[in-house]
């Protein structure tokens, strides 16, 4: 008892003075948990989840019944009711448009909880460099019939090419089917730049390889293929947060790995509310050590 006590101390874990309401409402029925279990988990993952979603323009998926509810609203803007912690900011290129959504806290993911978001969507920048990305996403998203060892081959294929380039390769899984391949940057290159290196990505593999990598988005064509998705790479596009809960049957979550992790051992939504926290506490080192200080700029002759 006193070594849980000295470990749950020596992590420090975050507070909020956010009020929950309806702390026992079940979002995940199946795995039993509630409103104040989400709660708890992202104390425990928020020292390593903080810098992916501060600061960032978000979509969120709000699911007020739970996973197994009917209500399932992806949201760009407040609702009625918003807790105050989630601040309203204007977008600089669409000033009279509705305002966009932002965390800045602890405080703010434990409002999105209490509002029934189960799904964090960041930007891939922050509201510092709105208009300079400081990472790219490469989703992966395997057909129907591609093996997991094809997708983790597809992975450290796109980490040799982002490292041939200069660049640093990070890797989750996506709490869903695929996994995300995330490089750091320097905010530099702009939207446009940032989304043709990543189309000029995903294109190059699905010319060398057609018959394992597909870089359109045509659904019908990719049966046994991965989809190599650049797409969320463009100004005002979204992908799942490093650590965010996915609306998704398991309480899956969006995992953070060291590349020596990513085995046949794991699949795509093996880390969940539950397993995550002992997960985390066993690790020497935060997964993702080293992101931001990984950070290069995408010079012209890469773009
Ligand atoms: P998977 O491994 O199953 O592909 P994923 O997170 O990569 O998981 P999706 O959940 O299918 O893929 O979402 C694809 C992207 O589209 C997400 O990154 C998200 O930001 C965005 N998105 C998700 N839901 C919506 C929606 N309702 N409207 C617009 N964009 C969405
Ligand atoms: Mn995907
Ligand atoms: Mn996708």
């Amino acid at each position: 008892v006193v070594r849980e006590m000295e470990k749950t101390t020596a992590k420090n874990l975050p507070k909020s003075t956010v009020t929950l309401t309806h702390p026992d409402r079940i979002y995940w029925p199946d795995e039993g948990v509630t409103k104040e279990g989400l709660v708890n988990y992202y104390a425990q993952v928020w020292r390593f989840m903080e810098p992916y979603v501060v600061n960032r323009p978000l979509a969120l998926l709000r699911l007020p019944d739970g996973v197994e509810g009917h209500q399932r609203f992806f949201q760009k803007h407040a609702w009625k009711g918003m807790n105050e912690n989630i601040e309203q900011i204007t977008d600089p290129k669409d000033r009279g448009g509705e305002k966009l959504l932002r965390i800045t806290d602890f405080d703010g993911v434990v409002a999105l909880v209490q509002s029934a978001v189960l799904e964090i969507h960041p930007w891939g920048t922050t509201t510092d460099s709105w208009e300079k990305p400081d990472m790219i996403t490469m989703d992966l998203d395997p057909g129907g019939e591609v093996p997991w060892e094809s997708v983790i081959a597809a992975a450290l294929e796109i980490k040799e090419r982002l490292e041939a380039e200069g660049l640093a390769g990070f890797v989750k899984t996506s709490g869903g089917k695929g996994l995300h391949v995330v490089t750091p940057l320097k905010p530099k290159a702009g939207w446009a730049e940032v989304k043709a290196f990543a189309k000029r990505l995903a294109d190059s593999m699905a010319a060398e390889n057609p018959d394992r990598y597909i870089a359109k988005a045509t659904k019908a064509e990719r049966t046994g293929k991965i989809f190599i998705d650049y797409l969320r790479n463009g100004r005002g596009n979204t992908a799942v947060a490093a650590y965010s809960t996915r609306a998704r049957p398991g309480a899956t979550v969006s995992m953070p790995l060291e590349w020596s992790e990513l085995t046949a051992d794991i699949g795509p939504a093996y880390f969940t509310v539950d397993n995550t926290p002992p997960r985390l506490d066993a690790l020497p080192k935060d997964p993702w050590d080293g992101f931001f200080a990984a950070a290069k700029p995408l010079e012209k002759r890469k773009r």
